[in-house]
């Protein structure tokens, strides 16, 4: 067997030519959507604080603009590549489509490890980057969001630096901000929040209880804390989680608001009293009913799938199972909620929280939860049923449901010129 590869391009290629085979899809849409619209990679000059200049090279990358603006995170990490930040647009694209927005898929990053910066040179970092990227982002061209190590500080920077550039405040070209600049009630646990009602629902299919229910969290940032706190409100037992520094366990169950209490005095998950330690690699081979990788990408793989023996993945992070690995799980019959459908909670309300800067018409807490519901709900069933139907994977569901989607968009609007 020819060794697995673990570039996510190919691995975003390969799901779709799959899905476009299934469905017949016209060879020139599919030619079209295997390469990406347009893609931008910067070099970014910042002066540290010991007065030396180090480059840093960004990315911005859209898929695909056919449904609407491009729309897409900004990740910092020292793995970021073109590659990678490629495959993150195609799968923006589909998530967009998947959930019915009126978006097309982007993404960007830089390949920076923040964590040996001061507070002052990832500022003047993002500053000098959203100045680079400042002609191809815009309301209505492409609107950035937090991914991996950004947060709603950075997006503010971001929404500064556009609207000192031209003249006036443009809160509507990020989501993900602070609410006192236009941010949205709600979009801190979106996408924790559509990965817990996605648990919900598939325990449903399977007539399992939360009560009942135990659940391994991979990753405790932003989508991982929400979604472990969330679910454990919901009354299932969050037996595991982890962070880069190693991972926690409890049979008993474990208290995500206290680990995060002390995560941030000590600056990782690692350490807190009442669990024992685990690995990384041994939370994903946990025992449990439900596993969530909420981290990074290609964490289940040809070599690692064997081991995992949870009933059903949700797939909390982008690309987080290799095409093998996937096929291994579907034929064991393992429930994997494709990451497309899994965290479009995120995107969804990042979709609200642009529609509210629109209308400087600002909405409740639960007028966005209950609206997110609906659609993760809807969207759900979408899959599932198109699933059960057609004999199709969920994740094969969800691709075809995008592609159709954004293939029908092509042909009402035709080629150009
Ligand atoms: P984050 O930076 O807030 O948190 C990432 C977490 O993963 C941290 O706890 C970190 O310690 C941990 N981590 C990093 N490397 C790891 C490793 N090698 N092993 C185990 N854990 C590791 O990022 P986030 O926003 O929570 O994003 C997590 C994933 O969810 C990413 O794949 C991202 O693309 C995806 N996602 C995020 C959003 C969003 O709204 N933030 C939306 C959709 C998808």
């Amino acid at each position: 067997m020819a060794a697995e590869s673990n570039s996510p391009w190919e691995a975003a290629l390969e799901y779709f030519d799959e899905a476009a085979v299934l469905m017949g899809l016209d060879p020139g849409i599919h030619e079209v959507l295997r390469n990406p619209k347009r893609s931008l990679t910067v070099s970014v000059p910042v002066r540290l604080d010991n007065d030396e200049v180090r480059v840093f090279t960004g990315y911005r990358v859209q898929h695909d603009v056919t449904r609407g603006p491009a729309k897409g995170g900004i990740r910092y990490h020292p793995g970021v590549s073109l590659d990678d930040v490629k495959a993150l647009a195609m799968a923006m694209t589909w998530k967009c489509a998947v959930v019915n927005l009126p978006y097309g898929g982007a993404k960007g990053g830089i390949s920076v490890d923040t964590s040996l910066m001061s507070p002052g040179e990832v500022e003047r970092m993002t500053r000098r980057f959203a100045s680079e990227i400042l002609p191809f982002i815009g309301p209505t061209r492409d609107i950035p969001a937090p991914d991996l190590n950004t947060d709603e500080r950075i997006m503010a920077w971001i929404m500064d630096t556009y609207s000192m550039n031209v003249g006036y405040s443009v809160p509507e070209v990020v989501t993900g901000k602070p609410v006192a600049i236009g941010g949205s009630e709600g979009r801190t646990d979106a996408t924790g929040r559509g990965v817990m009602y996605h648990v919900l629902n598939a325990l449903q299919t399977l007539w399992q209880a939360p009560e009942d229910t135990t659940v391994a969290v991979q990753g405790f940032g932003k989508v991982g804390y929400s979604v472990a706190r969330l679910l454990a409100e919901q009354g299932c037992k969050v037996v595991a989680i982890s962070d880069v520094s190693g991972g926690l366990l409890n049979r008993g169950g474990l208290d995500p608001r206290s680990i995060e209490r002390h995560r941030i005095e000590a600056g990782s998950v690692t350490g807190y009293a009442a669990a024992e330690a685990v690995s990384n690699a041994e939370l994903l081979a946990l025992d449990v009913d439900v596993l969530i990788p909420a981290a990074l990408e290609g964490v289940i793989t040809e070599a690692n799938v064997e081991a995992v023996r949870a009933r059903v993945i949700v797939e909390a992070a982008n690309g987080p199972t290799t095409p093998a690995a996937d096929r291994a799980l579907n034929e064991r019959g393992v429930l994997v909620v494709p990451d497309v459908l899994a965290n479009a909670g995120g995107v969804v309300v990042s979709y609200f929280e642009w529609v509210q800067d629109l209308q400087a018409f600002f909405w409740s807490e639960e007028q966005v939860n209950d609206r997110l519901r609906q659609i993760m709900d809807r969207s759900f069933y979408d899959v599932f049923a198109m699933a059960a139907t057609k004999g199709y994977t969920a994740r094969q569901a969800a691709l075809i449901l995008a592609v159709s989607r954004v293939a029908e968009a092509w042909h009402m609007r035709g080629l150009f010129p």
